[in-house]
């Protein structure tokens, strides 16, 4: 079985690869970045440009024109390194991958004193080296993620989040790069010894994930409590608000290390795929992102980042 160990030495140098210090990283696997850019056409950066503009106001990323304009100049010095010109794919920030998640469910993204980091965060940044471009990390609920992708707000979602034909409907979805299982936690002393024993019990679920929705359907809604984070939903359990928590593996197995008188059950409910939820019809970012996930799965660096914050025991 799989244990997550939070990697803490690693919370420095991803902090610094988040607030993009980490030039001397940027020149890795850049011309695989170049090929992808090559064939997407100019972007209609001032339309764009100003949309972003409305859509950040008020966020609390909001950066005033003198942030933005020295953070440019840094872009400008690392992309002459690499000699790439990131301002070829349309994103909704010039040069920069906006991506949506909700820091709150580890090991794929979390926070370490006041950075995100977990494996999303980290293939993000390695996805926005090979296309040439700054990520910047949107931390919002769950539920908010597809829809900061639709309205233009964010780039990609990754947030562990499964492909399902219902979001399909609203969004593209990159290649899958991980399998997420969704497992059923319960306390240690719990009659509930598999699936079927769910039925009639009180259900904690993270709102608007796959748990909830498939655990509704399976044994109704008036048996499922949505909660905003896992974590709380852990807690719910704890407490004995709810007899057992459905949510994805990894996540269930931080929340059971970390709180007494938990465990796993051994069977699955459910086996899912991950991948990035891109803006309907942007074929050129789900393109661009599908060619750095193969380099990146091809070249080990996926499977080092997992291994980095997952330990097989
Ligand atoms: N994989 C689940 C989903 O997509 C949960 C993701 C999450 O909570 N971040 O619904």
């Amino acid at each position: 079985m799989k244990k997550l160990i939070a990697a803490l030495i690693t919370c420095t140098l991803t902090a610094a690869m988040l607030t993009g210090c980490g030039s001397a990283s940027d020149d890795t696997g850049a011309s695989s970045g170049q090929d992808v850019n090559a064939e997407i056409t100019q972007a209609d950066d001032t339309e764009k440009e100003s949309e972003a503009d409305k859509t950040s106001a008020g966020g609390e990323n909001t950066k005033s024109d003198s942030d933005t304009s020295a953070s440019d100049s840094e872009n400008t010095a690392a992309d002459d390194e690499k000699g790439t010109a990131p301002s070829e794919l349309k994103t909704v920030k010039e040069g920069v991958l906006t991506m949506a998640t909700n820091a709150a469910f580890p090991p794929y993204e979390y926070y370490e004193s006041n950075e995100i980091v977990g494996i999303d965060a980290d293939i993000a940044k390695a996805v926005a080296d090979k296309l040439g471009l700054e990520l910047k990390i949107e931390d919002m609920e769950f539920n908010s993620i597809i829809i900061a992708v639709t309205q233009g707000k964010a780039d990609m979602g990754l947030a562990g989040m499964t492909v399902t034909e219902e979001r399909l409907e609203s969004v593209d979805f990159s290649d899958s790069y991980a399998t997420g299982i969704q497992a059923v936690i319960v306390a240690e002393d719990s009659d509930i010894a598999k699936i079927d024993d769910l039925s009639g019990k009180k259900i904690g679920v993270q709102l608007a994930t796959t748990g909830d929705i498939y655990a509704k359907e399976d044994f109704g809604e008036e048996n499922v409590e949505a909660y905003n984070k896992g974590a709380d939903a852990v807690m719910a359990l704890k407490q004995g608000k709810v007899d057992a928590v459905i949510i994805d593996n990894q996540p269930a197995i931080a929340f059971v290390k970390s709180t007494e008188g938990l465990k796993i059950l051994e069977t699955e409910y459910a086996v899912e795929d991950y991948a990035a939820a891109i803006a309907k019809g942007n074929s050129a970012l789900v393109e661009a992102v599908n060619g750095a996930l193969t380099e990146l799965k091809e070249d080990g660096t996926i499977q080092e980042i997992v291994d980095k914050y997952i330990v097989s025991e």
